[in-house]
């Protein structure tokens, strides 16, 4: 028997690890997959007043929410089809917005153990190519989404900022309802757990119906992911948005005065509140400070 118990053993951790899902949270929990990175742009091309001489290299990136009450994706990032999506666009789009380092949200989640059929829905923050890439990894998954947004992506949606190919098939694009209840200078809100962690604030501008996170943590740190209404914390903090050049190249926006409004919006409020971590969804030097997947910020 002594052989077999030996031989028994390692196979029964072996079928464990293949079985097992992802744990179970007692409360609140973040973490920061980077599924791809930018091939490289001077800062003065991703913000206003940038320097030239400074390269970024922008991030595109899942966040794993876990809660008591459901586990989600905060954006996907890039995922497994995108590359095929993404040739669509012209050659000068295809250069503007090269891609590295791939590797999908999903390859990730799996290696750590987890399978997609842990995570209840997706959040994203609004349905640009780089933010749904993921999504064809995650079939039959939920969408949340606030009224406009699928509207605007499938009726004016173009390359390269909406790619069709990655909002199509069968989904359940169930709508978001924000409260009448402001919350940190936002009219509307959605406290979606009902319990004060995580808070959503309409942040249309960049897109219809963009989506803003606010995240309060356990240990009492306080998050505030914006999408894309900056690509970076300079923006923020200096009220500058995109360069001109930029949204006549690639139509970043989808209203940019109203987005000029959105970022004056979280100027004023990182201003109040400097402790509140604003995190733009593509700023690699925020993400850097984070926990990256497997790790969590508790
Ligand atoms: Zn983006």
């Amino acid at each position: 028997m002594k052989p077999l118990a030996l031989f028994a053993a390692p196979l029964l951790l072996a079928c464990s690890s293949l079985l097992s899902a992802a744990p179970a949270v007692d409360q609140l929990r973040l973490s920061v997959i980077p599924t791809a990175s930018s091939s490289g742009a001077a800062e003065a091309m991703v913000v206003s007043g940038g320097r030239w001489g400074t390269q970024r290299h922008l991030l595109h990136a899942a966040v794993l929410i876990e809660h008591p009450q459901g586990r989600f994706l905060f954006d996907t990032g890039l995922g497994h089809e995108t590359a095929e999506a993404f040739a669509r666009n012209n050659w000068l789009n295809r250069t503007l917005l090269a891609y590295e380092n791939l590797n999908p949200a999903r390859d990730q989640l799996e290696a750590a153990g987890y399978q997609a059929s842990d995570i209840d829905f997706i959040l994203p923050s609004h349905l640009h190519w780089d933010h749904l890439g993921g999504l064809p990894d995650f079939p039959g998954l939920p969408v949340l989404i606030l009224p406009g947004a699928l509207e605007e992506a499938k009726t004016h949606g173009e390359p390269p900022a909406f790619l069709a190919e990655q909002l199509e098939g069968e989904r359940e694009w169930r709508q978001i309802e924000l409260d009448n209840a402001s919350y940190n200078g936002f009219d509307r809100s959605l406290d979606l757990f009902a319990d004060g962690t995580l808070v959503l604030v309409d942040l249309s501008g960049h897109t219809a119906g963009q989506v803003g996170m606010f995240v309060n943590l356990p240990s009492g740190k306080r998050l505030f992911l914006i999408g894309d209404t900056s690509w970076t914390e300079r923006g923020v903090e200096q009220n500058k948005p995109r360069p001109v050049f930029v949204q006549w190249i690639s139509h970043v926006d989808s209203d940019r005065e109203r987005n000029s409004e959105q970022l004056k919006r979280i100027h004023e409020l990182h201003q109040r509140d400097p402790d509140l971590l604003i995190v733009p969804a593509h700023d690699e030097v925020v993400a850097a400070g984070l926990a990256h997947f497997p790790h969590f910020e508790e």
